[in-house]
């Protein structure tokens, strides 16, 4: 990942501090952010989702303590604490409704419970919400008036961020980007949320693994028999190191999910007619430090220019983040700061 992580000591920090938490399925990272969106400390702890949200909160209490403690302040300066948790939610209520990489948390008042335990407020948002956030406030859409992302992982997700507006829609799904639909057929893909033709069907690195398992089993040849042979599983990060040592079939498929968000980057552009485009997420292919990355981008490119009116594919910008595994708890620090100046 292109990103290194620099902290800043409190002598060269800016008052206020936030403190951003990025809930997933595996992990959950915790930091102090100043108020020009730089980290001072960090951590990551497992989540331990099968010990339940009660424990998970007491959890990510010892750690946000800890990491306040790393930076020779007090909860006392702490201004407001970001939350970012994967969906469904219900934002406005605070609470997790059924996110799937989650399960055992379900309908559980997250917000409220960690502002209890940590003696603080909480603002909630949506985790691929947050993570564009913070890519806007200070990683590669920091020069951009408005912005989509779409993050690439386990599944597909999105922001939308206008001005200091992030959107997250009247029933918390206003950024679902994942889930626009790029092929009406009733043959097309089944989509993790359950329907078909969801461009998170096609993009995401599960659909990516199940459509090169497709071309092999249609016997075509590849270097990634000799990976499966080997004993490996195949998964996308095999796929983009194969593509990388030029398997032809690992490219095609790196090429065609290029597409599909190549499609799915237009929609998103002709309902908002965004400043810039950011593509983020675990699986972005090496992003511009390999061949891959660079070839993956261009072909994002060239389905936009082919489908999008001609003058927003010349105006609108097309990059990868720059904050890799940050851009959550940063960008939901960066959402607790929005509320903390509207407040005060
Ligand atoms: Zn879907």
């Amino acid at each position: 990942m292109a990103h290194s992580r620099q902290f800043i000591s409190l002598a060269e920090a800016r008052p206020p501090f936030f403190v951003g938490v990025d809930v997933g399925g595996t992990n959950i990272k915790i930091g102090v952010v100043d108020d020009l969106g730089r980290p001072l400390s960090w951590t990551s702890i497992h989540t331990e989702v099968e010990k339940g949200p009660g424990a998970g909160i007491a959890r990510m209490q010892q750690a946000i303590q800890q990491v306040i403690a790393q930076t020779g302040l007090n909860v006392g300066a702490i201004a407001r604490i970001g939350l970012g948790t994967p969906g469904t939610m219900d934002i406005a209520k605070g609470i997790l409704l059924s996110p799937g990489n989650l399960p055992g948390w379900w309908n559980f008042p997250i917000r409220d419970r960690l502002s209890e335990a940590a003696g603080l407020p909480v603002t909630y948002s949506n985790d691929a919400g947050a993570a564009a956030y913070g890519e806007f406030w200070v990683g590669s859409g920091r020069v951009l008036h408005s912005m989509v992302m779409f993050t690439l992982g386990t599944g597909v997700g999105g922001g939308i961020i206008i001005g200091d507006l992030h959107v997250e829609g009247e029933n918390s799904a206003g950024s679902e980007l994942g889930h626009m639909i790029i092929d009406y057929h009733d043959t097309a893909r089944l989509c993790s949320c359950g329907q078909r033709g969801h461009l998170e069907a096609y993009a995401s690195a599960p659909s990516v693994v199940k459509r090169t398992e497709e071309l092999l089993q249609e016997g075509r040849k590849s270097s990634l028999q000799a990976r499966i042979a080997a004993g490996q599983e195949l998964s996308s990060l095999v796929i983009d190191e194969e593509a990388e040592r030029g398997d032809e079939l690992s490219l095609e498929i790196v090429l065609e999910t290029a597409r599909y968000l190549g499609i799915g980057i237009v929609t998103a552009m002709h309902a908002i007619d965004p400043h810039g485009v950011v593509i983020g997420g675990a699986m972005t292919f090496g992003q511009h430090e390999t061949q891959t990355g660079r070839k993956f981008l261009q072909r994002v490119k060239q389905e936009v220019c082919q489908r999008a009116f001609p003058i927003l594919a010349q105006r609108t910008t097309i990059d990868y983040a720059s904050l890799g595994g940050d851009a959550g708890y940063i960008g939901a620090a960066g959402l607790a700061r929005l509320a903390y100046s509207r407040k005060s």
